[in-house]
């Protein structure tokens, strides 16, 4: 998922004719090499490390809700809603009291209206009883392993839902793992074909450097979303298939 604000802006640039992809080198190489190896290649075609893109709330809540309203739509659906839900109720406060019908009704554009207007309330309801206000832009304090683990309490949250509000909201250390990612993470040889989400977020972080994170999240989104697609990957044009196991480039660990 890639919050709003971000759209993939940029010209793919094939390798120069008859230039060679670049391959791994030699040598007995960990995971943390490779994985490291292909971020500087999609950093030098994406810049997302050098230059992040923006996409922090002052309201880490906000970041959460819009979260929750991405799951099972697109990023327009999703930003749609988002916004409907913020011109009608600017406070979450007010949110709160509409009850669960208007909620349904301001963000149907996202899908799910019924199940995600639950869950919004839901969510509204545990924060401000553990918070005494709708906010959590204390969270952040706790750190980043006490503040996954709140997240992931809250009712219908999930690792990838928890790892974004992190990364994104809160600038903490999180490698979130969205369908883009897992897809190329599982082509070019990273993990093994039946690794969810879920282990392929716990493999990043643990041999991605923290500072790699966000930057290495969005580049690998819009190499995904612009070369490495679900549907006719451009496997010629692609900076990375020199290691890819999918291209036949790479070498699965
Ligand atoms: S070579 Fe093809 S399959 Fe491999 S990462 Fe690039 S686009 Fe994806």
């Amino acid at each position: 998922m890639l919050p709003p604000g971000k759209k993939t802006k940029k010209t793919v640039l094939p390798p120069a004719s008859g230039e060679r992809p670049a391959r791994p080198k030699r040598g007995k190489r960990t995971i943390g090499d490779r994985i490291a190896d292909v971020l500087d290649l999609l950093e030098a075609q994406w810049h997302n490390e050098a230059d992040p893109p923006d996409l922090q709330h002052s309201e880490p809540l906000d970041g959460l809700i819009l979260t929750v309203l991405s799951q099972h739509t697109n990023d327009r659906n999703r930003d749609v809603a988002f916004e409907r839900l913020k011109d009608r109720w600017p406070l979450w406060d007010d949110a709160a009291a509409a009850g669960e019908s208007a909620i349904e009704d301001a963000i149907r554009p996202a899908g799910l209206a019924p199940t995600k207007a639950r869950r919004i309330l839901e969510i509204l309801g545990v924060i401000y009883a553990d918070f005494d206000c709708y906010s959590i832009l204390s969270l952040a304090d706790r750190g980043r392993d006490k503040a996954r683990e709140y997240l992931l309490s809250l009712p219908g949250v999930g690792a990838k839902t928890a790892a974004c509000v992190l990364v994104f909201d809160m600038g903490l250390p999180a490698f979130p793992v969205d369908t883009h990612i897992g897809r190329f993470c599982r082509r070019v040889g990273f993990v093994e074909e039946k690794m969810s989400a879920d282990e392929i977020s716990a493999l990043l972080e643990r041999e991605v450097a923290p500072s790699r994170y966000l930057g290495g999240h969005v580049n690998i989104i819009e190499h995904g979303r612009a070369v490495c697609r679900a549907r006719g990957p451009l496997c010629g044009e692609c900076v990375v298939s020199g290691f890819c196991s999918f291209y036949g480039g790479g070498t699965k660990l």
